[in-house]
């Protein structure tokens, strides 16, 4: 449920009727609009009083949340979040574009790269210093030395850094060098890990499970958001289908229900979406047409050569030609790139 105040509300109206939330053994959380106050209710509001609130000095009116996912629903917060990632807005007009390789490998390897994204126009840098790879003997990431030297490359470029944490133990680590943790796909129901994540107050990028729903990716995102961290996007990054051509099938419609039932930022992942570089470009497309807030592209200065995901990465002069496709589609729906 939501309680929304009236403008001429008082904040001794409002301390008021976050007491009588309370009273129930039930959570606020507080939206200070421009022109009005919004108390979202978290918890079970089953057996609450909804006349009860309406008559009290300051309420407006009173809605209630019908999506079994509260705080990421678009009915608990109507307006788009954005989140703003060392002066990188995610989630509003302007597209945002996340590149770098699948792992961190060498420093040269992640200057070099960081360098090359940075010139095509990337606005966020990517790379995995803790891998989950499907094989025990697959590399695993270079782990804290990985962290250091995307830190070494973000101060190199300017730009933010975005980085997977795989447990809760390390998260705070992880959040001594990361402006976003990424929460992979396998981890998306790793309910300790979420917790984990949303007790920080550093940005998160949520991926959808290998066999998730939207649903389940949203319930999750509330695992986050209700432990105070509010600064969480989506990343719908393929699905697994009876389709064998591709690594994963995107999941195009996940990006227009997302948007209109959630009010997170939603990212597109056309890399580990297709798990071939030929189809990156036109995917990355359709995910831009769809409506998504920006995308997740990995990018090998050699993929040839890569240590993980070679087959679905880009080289440098392929992104940036992608990105010198986007700007105009980008325009045509009515976004900036
Ligand atoms: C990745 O981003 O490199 C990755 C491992 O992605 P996912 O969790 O979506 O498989
Ligand atoms: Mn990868």
């Amino acid at each position: 449920m939501i309680i929304i105040m009236k403008p001429t509300a008082s904040e001794a109206d409002l301390t008021r009727v976050i007491e009588r939330v309370r009273m129930h053994g039930l959570d606020v959380h507080l939206s200070r609009g421009e022109e009005r106050t919004i108390v979202g209710v978290l918890g079970n509001v089953q057996g609450l009083d909804r006349n009860a609130f309406e008559v009290m000095p300051g309420v407006e009116s009173t809605v209630r949340i019908t999506q079994p996912f509260k705080v990421a629903s678009r009915e608990f917060h109507q307006t788009d979040t954005i989140i703003d990632v060392r002066g990188v807005k995610i989630g509003g007009e302007r597209l945002v574009v996340i590149a770098g390789p699948c792992s961190v490998e060498s420093r040269e390897q992640i200057l070099e790269t960081a360098r090359a994204v940075k010139e095509a126009g990337a606005h966020i840098l990517r790379g995995g210093a803790y891998k989950p790879r499907t094989s025990p003997y697959s590399f695993q990431g270079l782990g804290e030395e990985g962290l250091k030297l995307l830190a070494e490359a973000r101060e190199l470029t300017g730009l933010p850094i975005i980085t997977e944490v795989m447990s809760p133990d390390e998260v705070p680590l992880v959040c001594e060098y990361a402006d976003i943790l990424q929460i992979g796909a396998r981890n998306m129901q790793n309910y300790r890990l979420l917790q984990a994540v949303g007790k920080t107050q550093t940005p998160v990028l949520l991926k959808r499970g290998l066999s998730s729903t939207i649903q389940e990716l949203l319930m999750s995102a509330e695992y986050i958001l209700s432990n105070g961290n509010y600064d969480v996007m989506l990343c719908e990054r393929g699905i697994r289908t009876f389709e064998r051509y591709t690594r994963n099938t995107l999941d195009i419609n996940a990006i227009p229900v997302l948007k209109q039932i959630s009010h997170l930022p939603v990212i597109a992942d056309p890399s580990h979406g297709t798990g071939k570089w030929r189809l990156v470009a036109p995917v990355a497309r359709a995910c831009i047409a769809a409506g998504a807030d920006g995308l997740m592209v990995e990018v090998h200065p050699n993929p040839d050569l890569a240590w993980s995901d070679g087959a679905q990465s880009l080289r440098p002069d392929r992104f940036t030609r992608l990105m010198a496709e986007l700007k105009p589609l980008a325009a045509v729906v009515g976004r900036a790139l």
